[in-house]
């Protein structure tokens, strides 16, 4: 089963950005070219910096290329983890700083006219009633913050406006949230970078870096960059030039994702009849959605050892059958799987070192609004607006327990959340 998604192969046109013929001059150099390093080249480029982004794969071969499409509003953690830590006032900040994610994203579609697909409508969906109180808790700490876009709904008539399923007892609507494809969104995000000036390049890998007041970022076949400041956003992905303090605070976790081929119309008005994208409360959530060719976009089957055991393909198909017993037979188009970037408390890490080294990693799976709002973030820091970076790096993060096997302990640890979400407790 091919691991290319199906934005990738569904999108065969788009731009190439091909590795440079000779060594670009930069005053800062990003490494990733995913939403995170191409929203901090266009929020640089914007600011007139010389800015070149170092990609090991094509635009977009990260987790960036390869999501759900899920376009969530806010941080991936309850505020309160974020509050809780901070003063009132840079709470504040951090809320409406987190409130602005899906905005940035629908203004940046506007400003340089990005066809993606976008559609409005989210349904957070309760299987169970420990579920939905806790999607009361959290509506309740949204709307005393000021959000408007959550619409509760309880039980089979409510639900079955938005969703032929009865698997759920319950869900918030969310107008705030909704859908994408995300990498058309990339790719017009990246354009828009190239035609402020940022260099791009694809097929380029840093294999590491020398520090010092100027840093040399040394490629695959020997090549030497120089740049004073660099922006590591490799999230998951990131090879060979993390830093220790981040790599500590980050897990892998590997999410998979079937896309159907395209349904019939009648179909796609029974399972989700107002277009909105959904994702169930359990720690190991499915999340889906039906994308503008009219397939199910069906995502979950997280594995926290980052080990594919099974047949992923009949296990989606399983998972997808619970939801809609319709789609047990449905022809899979593509199948494919991606590592997601977590931290401990599910809020994003920022961080920079003294000699100009600045990261952000661990989306929590809500990135494809958080990481490009996080590129625009270090883009500012660099720029010499710190207030947002500053709020954002003041928050304290927990390495994974587990040392260099973290990635075990969390498997362990994830395996009682999920025996919780079985039992409904
Ligand atoms: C299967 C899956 C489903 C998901 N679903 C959703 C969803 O529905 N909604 C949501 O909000 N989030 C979702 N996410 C998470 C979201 O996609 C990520 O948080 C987001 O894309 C991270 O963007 P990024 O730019 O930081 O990293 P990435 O997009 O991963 O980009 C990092 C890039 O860095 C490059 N790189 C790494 N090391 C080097 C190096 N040494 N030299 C050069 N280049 C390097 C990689 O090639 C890669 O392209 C999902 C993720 C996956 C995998």
């Amino acid at each position: 089963m091919a691991e290319t998604s199906i934005y990738e192969t569904s999108y065969a046109q788009r731009r190439r950005y091909p590795r440079p013929d000779q060594v670009p001059q930069t005053d800062i150099a990003i490494i990733g070219g995913g939403l995170t390093g191409i929203s901090a080249a266009l929020t640089l480029a914007e600011a007139g910096r010389r800015v070149t982004v170092l990609e090991a794969g094509r635009v977009g071969a990260g987790g960036s290329g390869r999501n759900g499409g899920h376009l969530c509003q806010g941080w991936s953690s309850d505020f309160a983890k974020i509050s809780r830590q901070l003063s009132a006032e840079d709470a504040d900040i951090a809320w409406q700083t987190g409130m602005e994610a899906v905005d940035l994203v629908t203004s940046r579609i506007q400003a340089y006219d990005i066809d993606c697909e976008v559609r409005f409508g989210y349904l957070h969906a309760a299987l169970h009633s420990r579920q939905m109180r806790d999607l009361d808790d959290e509506q309740a700490e949204w709307e005393a913050r000021g959000y408007t876009h959550f619409i509760r709904l309880e039980g089979q008539d409510a639900m079955s406006d938005h969703i032929g399923s009865t698997a759920y007892v319950g869900a918030l609507h969310d107008t705030g949230c909704g859908h994408i494809q995300p990498l058309k969104y990339l790719h017009g995000l990246a354009a828009a970078a190239s035609a402020a000036g940022a260099v791009i390049c694809e097929d380029t890998p840093v294999r590491s870096i020398r520090r010092g007041r100027t840093k040399t970022l040394v490629l695959d076949d020997g090549t030497e960059i120089s740049a004073p400041t660099v922006l590591l956003c490799g999230n998951a992905y990131l090879a060979d030039v993390g830093l220790p303090e981040m790599k500590a605070k980050l897990a892998p976790v590997t999410s998979s994702v079937l896309a159907t081929r395209p349904l019939s119309e009648n179909l796609v008005k029974q399972l989700l009849p107002t277009g909105a994208a959904v994702a169930d409360c359990n720690a190991a959530l499915n999340y889906y959605r039906i994308d503008a060719d009219n397939r199910m976009v069906f995502g979950g089957r997280a594995s926290y050892s980052n080990v594919q055991f099974g047949d992923i393909e009949a296990d989606l198909r399983r998972r997808m059958a619970v939801v809609f017993p319709i789609l047990a037979e449905a022809e899979a188009e593509q199948v494919w799987s991606g590592r997601i970037g977590i931290t401990v408390n599910r809020i994003p890490h920022y961080g920079r070192t003294d000699d100009d080294i600045y990261f952000v990693q661990g989306f929590s799976g809500h990135g494809v609004a958080l990481s490009g709002l996080s590129g625009k973030i270090m883009g500012e820091e660099v720029i010499g607006d710190s207030t947002r970076f500053d709020v954002m790096s003041s928050l304290l993060h927990m390495p994974f327990p587990g040392g260099p096997l973290r990635t075990p302990a969390l498997a362990l640890g994830m395996a009682w959340f999920k025996l919780r979400d079985r039992l409904k407790l």
